[in-house]
């Protein structure tokens, strides 16, 4: 070969080399593309119940992978709450699973700090991946804060060679750094909101949150054609007790107030402090009827034995409560008037007891 076809021979070898380097630089600039759009989605996430489906549907179809399952350790019960107090339960998700301890899930976990890729055994990960049934391989994805490991997220291919252990793990450990940085994220606004939802005098939830579980219990009572009664509760002639014996002493009577309704309802109820005197009780898939024995009983529970007051006296009070309900239609889009509608309802129920003679119970008239 002379020098000249050498050169060539050289300079084609190069240029080869440069249209492999420009193909794989672009791969990779789609794959990191893939990848910021992925994180981003997460870190948009509203609330905890969008980040799971986010993390749970969304990586699913990014991925391109058969299933996908999100395991959260909650030793101390606050996902639950919190996912119900979202209104979606931890069970309604299908593929969530929350866990008191993360232990003995999969042999894998006991290391897990990075992302572990392989085979799919139905042995090792069926606790973890209930629902992968045709799965051949496996990326369980760590999820964890302050070096605690909080569960992980579980991509399943049927592709036995989707994830191996020859595989470079480094974007999936980012996706894994990101999630649990959302997750710790949605939990703790979750926990601000709540915090928010707190009556400080009786521990009660406040309006705020009465508001919030009233659009939900409307919303639920629409999807299960069911019935929605509202409660709504004043303290007669309050202002004589704060009148007589102080402002202290009405906190106390207030506090008393709220023991004595709360015994009556059930946890399923919600029931809030709804302004001074005021106190609320909704009660999902009740009618009227049931609804009224129950706000007699409440009644009687109040005026039957006199409260302790901080210095030492006693006071006997009534209270007046109006009945209101609602069996909200499929069309029914507007929750928050129909909300606002049977609270303004039940109040007039209220002032018709009120005006009816105090220390009874009046349902709305039909
Ligand atoms: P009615 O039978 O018509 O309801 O008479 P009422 O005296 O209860 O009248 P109203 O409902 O207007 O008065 C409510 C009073 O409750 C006035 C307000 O000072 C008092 N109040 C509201 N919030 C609190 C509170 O947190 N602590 C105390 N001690 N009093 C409160
Ligand atoms: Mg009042
Ligand atoms: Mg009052």
């Amino acid at each position: 070969m002379t020098s000249k076809e050498e050169l060539a021979a050289q300079l084609e070898a190069t240029r080869r080399q440069l249209d492999d380097l420009t193909t794989e630089v672009a791969r990779n600039d789609e794959i990191m593309r893939r990848a910021q759009g992925r994180e981003l989605r997460l870190l948009q996430a509203e609330n905890l119940d969008d980040l799971i489906r986010t993390l749970i549907d969304g990586l699913r179809v990014s991925y391109g992978v058969e299933y996908v399952s999100v395991v959260l350790c909650d030793p101390d019960h606050d996902i639950r709450h919190l996912l119900l107090a979202n209104g979606t339960p931890a069970e309604e998700f299908q593929d969530l699973l929350v866990v008191e301890s993360v232990s003995g899930l999969a042999p894998q976990y006991i290391a897990l700090q990075q992302p572990w890729l392989g085979t799919f055994a139905a042995c090792d990960h069926q606790l973890i991946c209930p629902r992968a049934s045709d799965a051949k391989s496996i990326a369980m994805i760590p999820l964890s804060h302050r070096g605690k490991l909080l569960g992980s997220i579980n991509l399943c291919s049927n592709d036995p060679l989707r994830f191996t252990r020859v595989h470079a793990s480094d974007f999936l450990a980012h996706l894994g750094i990101i999630a649990s940085f959302c997750i710790e994220n949605v939990i703790n606004r979750a926990r601000l909101m709540r915090s928010g939802f707190t009556d400080v005098l009786t521990g009660w939830h406040n309006r705020r949150y009465l508001t919030v579980r009233l659009n939900e219990e409307l919303a639920r009572a629409r999807r299960d054609k069911s019935r929605l009664v509202c409660l709504m509760l004043d303290v007669d002639h309050f202002k004589q007790v704060n009148d007589t014996w102080g402002h202290a002493a009405g906190d106390a009577v207030l506090r008393e107030l709220a023991a004595r309704i709360e015994s009556q309802v059930r946890a399923s109820d919600v029931a809030a402090r709804y302004g001074g005197e005021e106190f609320v009780v909704l009660l999902p898939a009740t009618d009227v009827s049931s609804a009224a024995k129950l706000a007699e009983r409440i009644r009687k529970k109040i005026a039957e034995s006199a409260m302790a007051l901080p210095n030492g006296e006693s006071v006997t009070i009534t209270a007046s409560i109006g009945i209101a309900e609602v069996s909200p239609r499929d069309d029914d889009k507007d929750l928050k008037t129909l909300g606002d509608s049977l609270i303004a309802r039940a109040d007039v129920a209220l002032y018709a007891a009120k005006s009816a003679g105090r220390d009874r119970v009046e349902v709305e008239a039909a």
